[in-house]
């Protein structure tokens, strides 16, 4: 294992966008750390697109460790449907924190990015010096183009300020509070959603965007805290690091496989008229196995995880009983009512 390099004991931690679902396994895995204080606000006390409010509060608060995970995020509807915004709300949130760290002398500050910054014909698995190296997938160009800026930014301060910045790409991200709004989400929560109310409704059958041939890796969100936590302890270089389980999946194969976890054994129907997206998107996650790091998570189980999520599955209605043989009657996450 490599030396380490930051000491999280004792450290006052400000995670930025604490409510969504990586700051949430964020706070989570840093719970099982000897941080000293967790600092956060929420968009409604701290609006990170305005820049003197975001300079404030950081001076006020003067994190040792800043984590930004805040970001306009959605699936590749969302993003077709409003890349002015994702571009214009996550380059201010990252110009605006990252300023503020530098300003109040934070220690360490981790920039939490997307593998949607790599080019659409990038090889495969995607190395981290794929970066602008060719055009971007046309889906998503508003919320890549913010974080490439992102990085780049944390890079030149690093050069020419010396702030301890490290940039974090994670792949396609699930778990638990997720959005299951089926015109925002992501794919594997949307097919969640579609599979689990085909199956309390008895359909026979689900619709699925596109061919059904883009491949996609997913990586469950405890897996990137995990990850987040360890290159914070480890790492310190101005060279961003791919987060992925270096495995991917068709999206047929995918809606095959959410189905047989909720034990439905229905049939999809490809919808041609909606946007495959990027063909493959998979990252070559050699680099952060190097420096020690792999993740845990299999993807049946991760699904699995989700699905018995005690926050999210306190409604009233029943799933059938799974393909696994549990005992019992699964319930509906409480978003998919
Ligand atoms: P992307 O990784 O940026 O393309 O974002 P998504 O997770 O939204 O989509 C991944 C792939 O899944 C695309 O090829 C989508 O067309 C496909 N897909 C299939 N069904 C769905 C669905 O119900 N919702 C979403 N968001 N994507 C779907």
């Amino acid at each position: 294992m490599p030396e380490r390099v930051f000491d999280l004991k004792g450290a006052r931690v400000w995670v930025a966008g604490h409510t969504g679902m990586v700051g949430s396994a964020l706070l989570r895995r840093l719970a099982s750390t000897d941080v000293g204080e967790i600092i956060t606000a929420t968009s409604a006390e701290l609006d990170l697109r305005q820049q003197a409010p975001t300079h404030a509060f950081v001076q006020d608060q003067r994190p040792d460790l800043a984590i930004i995970a805040a970001a306009r995020v959605g699936g590749i509807q969302a993003n077709r449907n409003a890349q002015g915004s994702f571009l214009y709300d996550n380059l201010m949130i990252a110009a605006n924190a990252i300023e503020a760290c530098r300003l109040a002398g934070v220690s360490k500050v981790v920039i939490l990015g997307s593998s949607c910054i790599y080019p659409r014909e990038a090889p495969q698995p995607i190395p981290e010096e794929a970066l602008l190296t060719g055009p971007l997938e046309p889906t998503n160009e508003g919320y890549s183009v913010a974080k490439i800026a992102a990085l780049e930014l944390a890079k030149m301060y690093r050069r020419q300020f010396g702030l301890d910045a490290i940039s974090l790409m994670p792949t396609n991200l699930y778990g638990p509070g997720d959005n299951f709004d089926l015109e925002t989400a992501h794919v594997l929560p949307a097919l969640l959603r579609k599979v689990v109310e085909a199956a309390r409704e008895e359909r026979r059958y689900i619709e699925v965007w596109g061919s059904g041939r883009p491949r996609r890796e997913f990586l469950h969100v405890d897996d990137l805290a995990d990850a987040t936590v360890y290159a914070i302890e480890h790492y310190s270089d101005e060279q961003h690091l791919n987060i992925g389980t270096g495995e991917d999946i068709s999206i047929a194969e995918l809606a095959r496989l959410v189905a047989e976890v909720v034990g439905w054994e229905g049939e999809f129907w490809f919808d041609p008229s909606m946007p495959d997206g990027a063909p493959r998107k998979l990252l070559d996650v050699s680099r952060m196995q190097e420096l020690g790091w792999s993740a845990a998570i299999p993807l049946s189980d991760g699904i699995e995880m989700v699905l018995a999520e005690r926050s999210i599955t306190d409604g009233e209605a029943d799933l059938p009983e799974t393909s696994s043989g549990e005992a019992g009657r699964r319930r509906f996450p409480r978003a998919l009512q």
